[in-house]
Order: structure tokens, then sequence, then C-alpha cells
């Protein structure tokens, strides 16, 4: 059974992985609301339950190597492998493209699961899709802690998400927040990320 969104929506506030407030984005968007996944997953008992979640959905998928894009994918990555007793791997960017490094291999027919933290655009995914298929790899599934892609991440295989996440950004000069006189703080500025 799925976890309630309500449950994870407490824990996401609780450790402060979801804060409140006017930010401003990397994007120079300005949003009502900051996420930041690791600060959820730096706690066991929730990296258990969130990986729990995703372990479970894929635990009849004869899944037998997890990989995950580095960074934000690896360690929800390695506690699905370990939950489905899989090895498990990472892909990470060398200048600006997706690798298998460290010795770190996929074999041919092998049936690969991809764990991510958050999706937002899909486009880490992508590429270690194509890594899986370069190596004539076979595609489980993908799954992540947070869709944050408002519905438009979609990929050529399963797609699993514990929780579907809307994220609300606003351009600066449409911002209700600003409206309001309040500044945009960038994430992190004030010990926060
Ligand atoms: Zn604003």
């Amino acid at each position: 059974m799925k976890l309630p969104k309500d449950q994870i929506l407490e824990i996401f506030k609780e450790t402060h992985a979801l804060l409140e407030g006017h930010f401003l984005l990397t994007s120079g968007r300005h949003s009502p609301q900051y996420f930041q996944c690791a600060k959820v997953l730096q706690y066991p008992k929730y990296l258990h339950l969130l990986a729990g979640d995703i372990a479970k959905h894929f635990e009849y998928a004869e899944v037998e190597l997890v990989i995950s894009p580095a960074i934000g994918g690896i360690v929800v990555g390695t506690e699905v492998g370990r939950l489905l007793g899989v090895r498990t791997i990472f892909s990470e960017r060398e200048q600006t493209e997706m690798k298998l490094r460290r010795g770190f291999e996929i074999s041919k027919g092998e049936r690969v699961l991809i764990v991510e933290d958050v999706v937002t655009t899909g486009g880490s995914v992508d590429e270690v899709i194509q890594l899986v298929r370069k190596a004539e790899a076979t595609l489980v599934g993908v799954g992540c802690i947070v869709d944050r892609s408002n519905g438009s991440a979609s990929f050529d295989a399963k797609f699993y998400s514990a929780m579907e996440m809307e994220v609300l950004t606003y351009q600066p000069e449409t911002c209700p927040l600003c409206a309001q006189g309040t500044p945009a703080v960038k994430p992190g500025s004030r010990n926060n990320s």
C-alpha cells in the first residue's frame, strides 16, 4: 500500500526538507516552497520508509541491478538496492556527460531499476536510461521519492513515485509574495539548506 501523502508531507516538514516562505530559485523564478530531499534522508528511519515504498513497488519485478544518478539519487538508490538484495551502482557526470565510472558495469540483459530522489524535468534519468540501453540491458522501471514534474515526466518504462508534489513558481513580476512586500530569499542563506 502506498504511503499516505499527508504522512510524507508531515515528515518533510518535520525534517525541514520542505520550507515555506518566499524563495528565489536558481531559475530566477520565485516560489512559496523550497524542497531539499537530502534533509529527509539524513534520518535512517525515513530513508528506510521512503526507499521501502519504492522497493515494495518493484519487489516482484525481478530487479537485478539498481542504478542512480549522482549525487542526489545515491543514498536512496543504495537503500532500495539493499532492500531488494541486489547490486547497486551509480552514474556520475564527467564534464557534461553522464557516465559509469569506478569500474561499474551494466551487463547485457540485466534487469535494471533506476532510482532517483527527486524527478523534476527527468533529464538525469533520461541520461541513465541511455546508459542502460547502450549496455543492452532491460529497463524494469524508474522509481523516485518525489515527482515534481507536474505530470510532465514520462519514461519509456514503468514510473513510480512515492509522492507527487506540485511545484508552484512565479515570474518575479507577477509574484503574489512580492506583491505582499516580503523579500525573496535564496534557500540556504539562513542556514536552511
Ligand atoms: Zn516573489
